[in-house]
């Protein structure tokens, strides 16, 4: 028979990992479709439709799940436990008393899925903020699902199914627990520090900014959030108004970060690749965070050097991570020679120089 500390411990690691998975997915589970978003996609509908809807079942889905967890966590040490029964109307055990309170979460949860479904989420806090716009968000709705497509919004991912968007008119912060759309004309961002972080093998620098999203005019509260600082020129492009930068905020390029900037610089020159499929564009298979937007299309006219090929893979990489791909492919002690280097595409292995890069040319630019 095992005494009490061993089947807690048993049991908290094996909740430990479970809820942890259930709350931060991994590569594994996510690229294996075995989150809760992807487990429940058919009650959560089409973001790209209605990214209202989907954000309300999503936050209300995600919420209901954590609170079943510690009713997880009873079963879970009922299975380690000799026990007969899990919970008990007598509570005699331990097991017993932290089963009832489980079950009484449980309860709540439930009843709040249920309430919010059938109120059609509009007591929820994010409807709330949204209805000091307006009263009936027939229109609102509407605007944001056409605009939540749009190619050219500043979109970049937080974390698993967490995203910043900033369209025309909106700016939406979505998380798996919480969101916020606020009007831009009512938003004020201030980048209020920046941080350092090594990422990945080549051991290369990635720096953070942390943008405080301040909300004039209406009683919405104010909310953070982090980007990469090679984003950050993206952001600011993206508004009418400028971001303030704190004073202790210095921007960090590396050697490879001034070459995916010349890079592009380069690409630019190149004309476009016609491309007016945007709805298979997925998002870039280097960073996730912006849609693919290149083309590697052989069309330059080197001569006394290995012959540049055509790739014909889709489009799959962002213009930055090309550069950074095409980078880390050159001879590390002589950047000045980088440019008029070579690569080959990641995928097809069709060799190619920074001329043989286009950006991709889509249908409603003229919208821009
Ligand atoms: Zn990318
Ligand atoms: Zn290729
Ligand atoms: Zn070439």
């Amino acid at each position: 028979m095992r005494d009490d500390y061993e089947i807690f411990i048993w049991s908290t690691i094996t909740f430990g990992m479970t809820a942890s998975l259930v709350i931060w997915p991994n590569d594994v589970l996510i690229s294996n479709h075995l989150t809760i978003e992807e487990l429940f996609h058919s009650y959560l509908g089409d973001q790209s439709k209605d990214p209202l809807e989907y954000n309300c079942r999503k936050i209300v889905l995600n919420q209901t799940i954590l609170g079943c967890l510690p009713f997880v966590y009873s079963l879970i040490t009922f299975f380690y436990s000799d026990l007969p029964t899990v919970s008990s109307r007598i509570p005699s055990t331990k097991l017993h008393y932290f089963t009832n309170i489980s079950i009484l979460i449980l309860i709540g949860s439930l009843t709040y899925f249920f309430f919010h479904h059938n109120t059609k989420f509009t007591h929820l806090k994010p409807m709330k903020y949204l209805k000091l716009y307006s009263e009936d968000l027939t229109r609102i709705r509407a605007q944001l699902s056409t605009e939540f497509r749009n190619f050219f919004n500043f979109s970049v991912s937080l974390a698993y199914s967490s995203r910043i968007i900033i369209s025309d008119s909106w700016v939406m912060n979505f998380n798996r627990y919480n969101f916020i759309i606020v009007n831009i004309s009512d938003i004020q961002f201030e980048a209020v520090n920046a941080q350092q972080f090594a990422l990945n093998e080549t051991g290369e620098e990635v720096q953070y900014v942390s943008i405080r999203a301040n909300i004039l005019n209406r009683s919405i509260p104010h909310f953070f959030f982090r980007i990469k600082g090679t984003d950050f020129r993206d952001l600011q492009d993206k508004l009418t108004s400028r971001i303030e930068i704190a004073r202790e905020i210095i921007f960090h390029v590396s050697p490879n970060e001034r070459f995916v900037e010349v890079f592009q610089e380069n690409v630019n020159e190149n004309g476009t690749y016609p491309y007016p499929d945007t709805n298979s564009l997925e998002s870039c298979i280097g960073c996730y965070a912006t849609q693919a937007n290149v083309k590697i299309n052989q069309g330059c006219q080197q001569q006394g050097r290995q012959q540049c090929r055509q790739c014909f893979c889709r489009p799959m990489w962002c213009v930055s991570c090309l550069g950074r791909v095409f980078a880390g492919k050159q001879d590390q002690s002589h950047p000045e020679f980088w440019l008029n280097g070579q690569a080959d595409c990641p995928t097809c292995r069709a060799i190619f120089c920074v001329r043989d890069v286009q950006m991709l040319r889509v249908n409603d630019e003229d919208n821009h």
